[in-house]
């Protein structure tokens, strides 16, 4: 752990969240854009590059996953950076980090906010939204899906 000189914040890793990648993926964390194989279907959430892991198939194309979903398991952790996560008004130092089934039948996991950990629970139906994640290592903020109660 850290505190940033410029950002005078807790930077709570040493990784590098590497920006061209986060550049790539980022249609990924805003708006849930995964892939589907035009030969049999199937879907896949992140975003699958090449190959189609259920036929083979080279025929893959960009899909929109479902926005909302219901949660099928949850894990409340304690977060003593709740700045970092954008929680802090919600968590009261929690995090709730859940298991999400979209409507279209991928499984995510997120956090859910807007919510009292005490109010979770397992079947309850969200939808996504786009929150703050963490820095990049250029020090932006990454923003990405979270989810709300629907
Ligand atoms: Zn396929």
């Amino acid at each position: 752990m850290a505190l940033s000189e410029f950002a005078g914040e807790w930077i709570d890793h040493t990784m590098i969240y590497h920006t061209f990648r986060a550049w790539r993926e980022r249609m990924g964390r805003y708006r849930l854009a995964g892939s589907r194989c035009r030969s049999c279907g199937e879907i896949w959430f992140p975003r699958r590059h090449g190959v189609c892991g259920k036929c083979n198939s080279t025929d893959i194309e960009d899909y929109q996953c479902a926005q909302e979903g219901v949660l099928a398991e949850f894990i409340i952790k304690d977060n003593p950076f709740t700045d970092l996560s954008g929680s802090r008004d919600y968590g009261r130092g929690k995090r709730v980090v859940a298991m999400v089934k979209l409507d279209d039948g991928l499984y995510v996991w997120s956090d859910v906010v807007d919510c009292l950990p005490e109010k979770v629970t397992v079947g309850m139906r969200l939808r996504m939204v786009t929150r703050k994640w963490m820095r990049e290592s250029n020090s932006n903020w990454q923003y990405g899906y979270k989810f709300v109660p629907a």
